[in-house]
């Protein structure tokens, strides 16, 4: 049978902070769309091993801090050696510091910035090295932010990063789209993850969320997976430098 349009046998998808939440629902989206699985983070990912081989797929573990850029290049090295090349690179990791502005620390503007900007560029690069040397196509996913596009309150390095990374997100797209390399990214909305936690346990400021979604409910960590496998497939091979909001409908009210 013809593989379709969305179908990712045979690829490989390099995913950062796969263990948990949202990085580990597109994980497993992309494996039950096909692809293997090389889930860089700093923590095993113990339940997306067992979800993506359920799916008859492979997961291989590279132990990394994206803190810093230092283990970048040999992150990428180590990904691309795992199952013998890489097709899909999904930028997930990532943190939040919630503080005023006006006592908002260096520490919590550099922490931040560092692991959701900084170190997303260099592993963009060191992957997009090896597509551009061998000159394969490839699939890189940003995981943005409705910051990408809204101000936020108390959480000025991740507003910073989130836009940044909209940005960069086109200004990759623009570099290598003549490569066959597409540069995407998704913005999910409100989810229901570690990363909102805070948010979901003020009742005041959970009910304002949940009063503006369209949907009428928080994002499951589910709601995702179209998305990405549409991005990291043939399906989207003409889409270039867009940042796809997943929100429930939050940015249309
Ligand atoms: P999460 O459950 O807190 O997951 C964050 C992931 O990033 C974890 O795997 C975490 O690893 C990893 N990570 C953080 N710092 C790292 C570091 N220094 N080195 C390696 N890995 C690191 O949050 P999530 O909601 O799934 O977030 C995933 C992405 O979605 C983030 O980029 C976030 O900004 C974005 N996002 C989330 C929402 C939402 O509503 N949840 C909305 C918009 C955007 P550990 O488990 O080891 O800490």
């Amino acid at each position: 049978m013809a593989a379709g349009p969305f179908d990712l046998t045979g690829k490989t998808a390099l995913v950062t902070g796969a263990n948990t939440g949202l990085g580990q629902a597109i994980a497993a989206a992309l494996a039950a769309a096909g692809a293997d699985i090389v889930a860089a983070g700093r923590t095993d990912p113990v339940e997306t091993r067992r979800m993506v081989e359920g799916c008859g797929r492979r997961l291989n573990w590279i132990d990394v801090d994206l803190a810093s850029t230092e283990p970048l290049p040999r992150l990428a090295e180590n990904a691309w050696r795992a199952f013998g090349g890489l097709d899909i690179l999904v930028n997930n990791a990532g943190t939040i510091r919630r503080a005023d502005a006006a006592s908002f620390t260096e520490a919590d503007w550099d922490d931040v910035m560092g692991v959701n900007l900084k170190s997303v560029f260099f592993l963009t690069q060191a992957v997009a090295r090896h597509w551009l040397d061998a000159g394969r196509c490839g699939k890189v996913i940003n995981v943005a932010s409705l910051l990408s596009f809204q101000g936020g309150i108390r959480v000025a390095s991740y507003t910073a990063s989130k836009s940044g990374l909209a940005g960069l997100t086109r200004l990759l797209a623009n570099e290598w789209a003549a490569r066959r390399i597409n540069v995407n990214a998704i913005a999910p909305g409100y989810f229901e993850t570690n990363n909102t936690e805070a948010l979901r346990a003020d009742p005041d400021r959970s009910r304002q969320i949940l009063e503006r979604i369209p949907a009428g409910r928080w994002g499951r960590p589910d709601d995702l997976g179209g998305a990405a496998v549409f991005l990291a497939s043939p399906a989207s091979d003409y889409v270039h430098g867009v940042v796809l909001p997943v929100d429930g409908g939050w940015l249309a009210r």
